[in-house]
């Protein structure tokens, strides 16, 4: 595994950044976690995009142009010979003083780690999974905008914590108004009455790449799909429910809190959108 750090490569157990750097110090930065399908790397534009938009929210000023660093990502996947992988794209405030005023840091790190991932065991994605509400409510997007990807994970951290305690693999997070957000690392659906429902970011939602391109798959099968406040009702009393993440793709959900959502197995609409984005990746 060859590492990407600041323009040079380093095997694993060379590859380090400082102690004094505010992305482990106080979890500043930013990240992208993107796929490497055949050897393609998929929706780079957008997660570039979605990476500089974090970064200005922030005030970090990334030191390369969005060129630079598309190239960059796509050198690492070469560099590591990998077709099918997960890239971890990280940017850090950079070293700095102990205190956490940011103007102390001199220049930004980034990090390209390219490695692989298996969120979930494979059969899940016939069978689906159970999953859990976490009691850890989301940030209020009134105090981080939850379209910012940022270092700072403890929020999801603590949830995904409560799932597995529950024996879940994913938690459903609510805000503290008490509409659903999002699951912990993943955006979530549910279809009911022939339709897709998926919560709005200003509910605590991350603008999933995934998530749009499910979107935009549902528009091209003449699904609708519409972004709405959601309860815990509605996702109980929905007829199919799937979570969608880089990593986790698009995910059956059979059961929610002990209660079978729709048949308690994966519905035909969740079955047809998997198969889809599967197309989707391999084009
Ligand atoms: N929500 C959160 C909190 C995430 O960390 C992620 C990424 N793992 C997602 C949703 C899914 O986003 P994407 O489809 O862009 O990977």
């Amino acid at each position: 595994m060859k590492i990407y750090i600041d323009g040079t490569y380093h095997s694993k157990d060379e590859a380090k950044i400082s102690v004094f750097d505010h992305g482990l110090l106080y979890g500043d930065g930013v990240f992208e976690g993107i796929r490497a399908y055949d050897g393609r790397v998929f929706r780079l534009a957008e997660h570039i995009d979605r990476l500089y938009a974090s970064a200005t929210a922030v005030a970090l000023e990334i030191p390369m142009a969005k060129k630079e660093m598309a190239s960059a990502v796509v050198g690492a996947v070469h560099e590591n010979g990998t077709q099918d992988g997960y890239i971890r794209l990280v940017v850090t405030r950079g070293a700095g003083s102990l205190g956490l005023d940011p103007s102390s840091c001199g220049k930004p790190t980034v990090i390209i780690i390219v490695g692989d991932i298996q969120l979930y065991p494979k059969e899940y994605y016939q069978k689906g999974i159970r999953i859990v509400t976490a009691a850890t409510r989301r940030i209020p997007p009134e105090c981080l905008d939850p379209r910012i990807k940022s270092l700072n994970y403890l929020n999801n951290i603590m949830a995904k914590a409560e799932a597995r305690r529950a024996g879940a693999l994913e938690a459903v997070m609510l805000n503290t108004r008490g509409y659903v957000a999002e699951c912990t690392a993943d955006n979530i659906f549910i279809v009911k009455d022939g339709r897709l429902l998926t919560p709005l970011p200003s509910d605590g939602a991350l603008d999933g790449i995934t998530r749009r391109a499910v979107q935009e798959l549902a528009a091209a099968g003449d699904i609708g799909c519409i972004e709405t406040a959601l309860t815990q009702y509605d996702l109980y009393t929905a007829d199919e429910c799937f979570i969608t993440g880089t990593g986790a793709e698009v995910m059956p959900v059979i059961g929610i809190d002990d209660r079978a959502i729709g048949e308690g197995k994966p519905g035909p609409l969740t079955l047809r959108l998997i198969d889809a984005y599967r197309k989707l990746v391999a084009e």
